[in-house]
């Protein structure tokens, strides 16, 4: 057994990639947790990120756009995209995007997906600093901005 990796993830992700016999043995040596149904943290993991899944969600918004180095304002608790079972149970809070909620696909949303959900967690000068951010770090182009809100109001 080699190459396991750290960090959380989809438990259908572990088996394509270590195989359902390592992820079992790692959970039997405690090396592994199930965090929440589907969801498996392997050794040690951000702290933002765990506490993202446990409570229904992923690490979104704020937290996520931080972490792939866009500038956010100051904040504290952490931006979590809920699943919409999680939403429909309201263990949030969550951050929300104008539309339908998306699918879970990693346990840190991508830079579109978690800048359509910070709209109601920044203002409007915030919105354009991070914005700014994400074009000047050649994150998304203007073009792939505005797309992305096409349909907001
Ligand atoms: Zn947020």
């Amino acid at each position: 057994m080699d190459e396991i990796p750290t960090g959380v993830f989809p438990t259908r992700e572990l088996y394509r990639s270590i195989g359902r016999a390592s992820l079992e043995k790692l959970l039997r040596e405690q090396k592994a947790q199930v965090l929440r149904k589907g969801w498996i943290q392997v050794g040690a993991a951000p702290q933002d990120i765990v506490a993202a899944v446990r409570r229904g969600g992923v690490c979104s918004c704020l937290s996520a756009l931080k972490r792939h180095h866009v500038w956010v304002p100051e904040f504290h608790d952490v931006h979590v995209r809920g699943n919409r079972r999680a939403v429909a149970d309201r263990t949030g809070p969550f951050c929300r995007r104008y539309g339908r909620p998306l699918p879970e696909y990693g346990a840190v949303d991508d830079v579109p997906t978690a800048l359509e959900h910070s709209v109601h967690c920044l203002d409007a000068e915030g919105m354009i600093v991070v914005i700014d951010s994400i074009i000047h770090r050649g994150l998304m182009s203007y073009d792939e901005v505005a797309h992305l809100f096409r349909d907001a109001p």
